[in-house]
């Protein structure tokens, strides 16, 4: 199971100073997140004695009401939103994650994924853990339950992040000891903030804002961060050659308006629409997005090239649930609740249709058969990433090899299916570029089949290899 989450956590120093209740502030940090995870959401606070906790399946409205959360005493607190697109989808995988053990209680909130949680769990088990949910975050919450009880806390994590081979950026509560972990090679972000009376730790910038906070910096690839004594405490646990970020957080997941190591989201996406422009130009009368995806590289697209901006797909917003319906038949159908076109601004028109990437080719098929069918002369996909050709192994839910469609065919392959008159993908070197991150310092995983880190029946790129002999 693969899961592409959000996760918050936040401490208040001086509860007379801060009106606003913990709970509340993970809450709305939480629908800044939204965007990250739609299945489920929760919050865990600890008030000093005990952790409380509300969770539940649905999206951040859905899930909380104020009076429950005002009910949820305590100025430090942990929070979490996941998605998953399998149907794994029960209560149980809900986060935050708690467990209690002799000593007290541990919550943990996780967005990415392990390669090795099967074979973790599995020892777990054989020692007599007992598993309630199918989430690798309950394998970390075991491990660090059983670190704890002989180590102090940050050889506890020190020693559970040598067992970990994959990508997590987690927010941690040990009691009510707030902390915050990055993997050693930075897969998911992971930035910390100031807020009036505290800090607090989010997956994106976005939240820090929300809270009206100031993003102080970005939690290091292998560092565990501990708020006490009113400080950010910094323990560089590991310090690897090369780190490997999402190029996908990039390209499709996150908001435009983060910043996530040191770039503004917004203008990655716009230079991939200006180098898109560059690399694949086309005359045509229009440019417009696939809304929301393609809207920041479409504006890009368009400065470049010197070609209209102009809308031809209304999104409906308050659907985005349905979006997220496994199975093909309700994909089709999503898309038609989802999108309408805008007739009059298509009609007779050559048009450049931009989106950030393909993955199955279902979606894209439908958009601009719908676009034909409104009138278009001329239909152009533009695509603000490389071809997709193999899966994600970490954190970012897209599909099995079988169904990408670009792991079985060609350019020309794709674009026939898609039924475009033109398609034109962005180059790797174009995407690493528009990052503006060193190519060195990137995952490229499911763009080139090699990964950063062992993944069973998988290539691993030659510099890590390197890397990981040298470690
Ligand atoms: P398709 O043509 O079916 O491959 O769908 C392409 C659309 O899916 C694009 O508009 C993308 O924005 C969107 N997309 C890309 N990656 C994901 C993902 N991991 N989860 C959900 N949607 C995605």
């Amino acid at each position: 199971m693969r899961e592409e989450c959000g996760v918050v956590g936040i401490i208040q120093f001086n509860p007379e100073l801060h009106p606003v209740p913990s709970a509340l502030r993970i809450y709305y940090a939480l629908y800044a997140l939204q965007h990250r995870g739609q299945e489920s959401a929760g919050i865990t606070v600890h008030d000093g004695k005990h952790p409380g906790t509300i969770k539940g399946m649905g999206l951040v409205p859905e899930v909380f009401n104020k009076d429950d959360l005002v009910g949820l005493k305590g100025d430090v607190g942990i929070g979490h939103v996941r998605y998953s697109t399998s149907g794994d989808s029960r209560i149980e995988n809900c986060q935050p994650f708690i467990v209690n053990y002799k000593s007290g209680s541990v919550s943990l909130a996780h967005n990415g994924n392990l390669v090795n949680s099967h074979d973790l769990r599995t020892q777990l088990e054989a020692e007599g853990h007992i598993f309630v949910a199918s989430s690798d975050t309950e394998v970390i919450a075991h491990l660090l339950v059983k670190e704890l009880l002989k180590h102090d806390v940050v050889e506890a994590v020190r020693n559970v992040m040598k067992q970990l081979n994959g990508s997590y950026s987690l927010a941690i509560m040990i009691d009510d000891l707030l902390m915050a972990v990055r993997d050693p090679l930075g897969f998911k972000p992971l930035c910390i903030g100031t807020i009036d009376s505290g800090f607090v730790v989010a997956s994106e910038s976005v939240a820090i804002d929300t809270l009206n906070g100031k993003l102080l910096r970005d939690v290091k690839p292998g560092e565990l961060v501990i708020f006490r004594n009113g400080d950010v405490e910094s323990h560089q646990l590991f310090d690897e050659k090369y780190s490997a970020h999402c190029v996908f957080e990039y390209v499709y997941f996150a908001r435009p308006d983060s910043i996530i190591d040191g770039q503004l989201v917004y203008k990655v996406r716009e230079r991939i629409g200006e180098r898109l422009a560059r690399e694949h130009p086309v005359e045509a009368d229009m440019v417009s997005p696939v809304p929301d995806s393609g809207i920041t590289s479409a504006i890009g697209f368009s400065k470049e090239s010197k070609i209209d901006y102009e809308e031809s797909l209304m999104k409906n917003r308050y659907i985005g649930r349905t979006f997220i319906l496994p199975g093909q038949a309700m994909r089709e159908t999503a898309v038609r609740l989802k999108m309408n076109t805008i007739g009059e601004n298509i009609k007779g028109k050559k048009v450049i249709l931009v989106d950030d990437s393909i993955v199955r080719g279902t979606t894209s098929r439908r958009i601009i058969d719908m676009v034909r069918n409104a009138g278009a002369s001329e239909v152009h996909a533009r695509i603000g990433s490389p071809p997709i050709v193999a899966p994600c192994y970490l954190g970012i839910d897209m599909a099995s090899r079988d169904e990408l469609i670009a792991a079985h065919k060609t350019i020309p392959g794709v674009e026939a299916v898609i039924n475009a008159d033109s398609l034109g993908y962005l180059s790797i070197d174009g995407l690493v570029e528009s990052i503006g991150i060193n190519r060195d310092e990137l995952c490229l995983g499911c763009l080139t089949s090699a990964y950063p880190v062992e993944i069973p029946g998988e290539n691993i790129c030659q510099r890590r290899q390197l890397k990981l002999h040298e470690f």
